[in-house]
């Protein structure tokens, strides 16, 4: 599955990062008004609000993306940021990015997992898990994260959830289990979980103050918006990507929108501490 998802991310990720405007995430939506680049960042912005960073915090961002999120959070705090993800040509993109703007030595990205990342103990202030938690076993990665956050450290994340599964007991089964009983969506190995799995595991994990915000209703236009952009530049991008490259991303929107309107998944941020 691990495999999978690496060599997903290695062949799609100069093109997805490129339809979706760099921050490999949904928006938040707070007008109609909204851009899509406003977006990407506004959503950063409300999972900042959960907490709080200062400028001698050490941040790990788990699953980096080309590392938007994590050149964001340097920009405004001034803080260290270190970003990984299984993918390689990610992690060469955001390096290179990080050098081009003389940042090497503040926000660093290797390719790492994040179920297993190989930090020392208690060396984080905060773990920062943006839209990459679907892509992983979440057991492992609650865990894995209590295990490197100093006591006292914030793990924020957000992802795609769904709203499906209500009977309590059912998050007590072993994972493996558990996904057999959920939805498999049919590209890439992505998996969503209700919020409350997440919940379970990181009570479970040692976790405390576990919080959490529904912001599906304000993330949905970003379906939209990623829609229109590739049907506007559709002859420009055709021209660097192909044809299923395209129609995958276009699959994968028309589904996600499906499961959003039929109140399916929603978009949730979450927030805990390490006791
Ligand atoms: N957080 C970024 C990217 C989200 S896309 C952003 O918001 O822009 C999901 C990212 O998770 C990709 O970079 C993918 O390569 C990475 N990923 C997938 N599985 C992972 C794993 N097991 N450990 C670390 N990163 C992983």
């Amino acid at each position: 599955m691990l495999k999978d998802n690496r060599r997903h991310y290695n062949s799609v990720i100069d093109a997805w990062s490129e339809f979706m405007n760099d921050n490999i995430h949904f928006g938040y939506y707070k007008t109609e008004k909204t851009t899509l680049k406003e977006s990407g960042d506004e959503l950063i912005n409300q999972m900042i609000s959960l907490t709080t960073v200062k400028k001698n915090h050490r941040i790990l961002d788990v699953g980096c993306g080309v590392g938007n999120p994590a050149f964001y959070l340097h920009n405004k705090f001034k803080c260290s940021v270190t970003g990984i993800s299984t993918s390689q040509r990610g992690v060469e993109i955001a390096n290179e990015t990080s050098g081009k703007l003389g940042l090497a030595k503040s926000v660093r990205f290797k390719v790492a997992d994040g179920t297993r990342n190989g930090f020392p103990d208690e060396s984080f202030d905060i773990v920062w898990a943006m839209e990459s938690s679907h892509l992983m076993r979440k057991d492992r990665l609650i865990r894995e994260s209590y295990r490197v956050l100093k006591p006292g450290g914030t793990f924020l994340l957000c992802d795609v959830v769904f709203k499906c599964f209500t009977l309590k007991y059912i998050y007590t089964l072993p994972p493996h289990l558990f996904r057999l009983l959920a939805l498999r969506r049919g590209y890439g190995n992505v998996w969503a979980m209700p919020k409350e799995y997440y919940f379970w595991h990181m009570n479970k994990a040692g976790f405390r103050e576990i919080t959490s915000i529904d912001v599906g209703e304000n993330s949905m236009p970003t379906l939209r918006d990623w829609t229109d952009r590739i049907n506007r530049e559709k002859d420009t991008i055709l021209k660097k990507y192909s044809q299923s490259h395209l129609k995958d991303f276009m699959r994968a929107c028309e589904a996600m929108e499906h499961l959003f309107k039929k109140n399916i998944v929603t978009y949730v941020i979450m927030k805990t501490v390490k006791d």
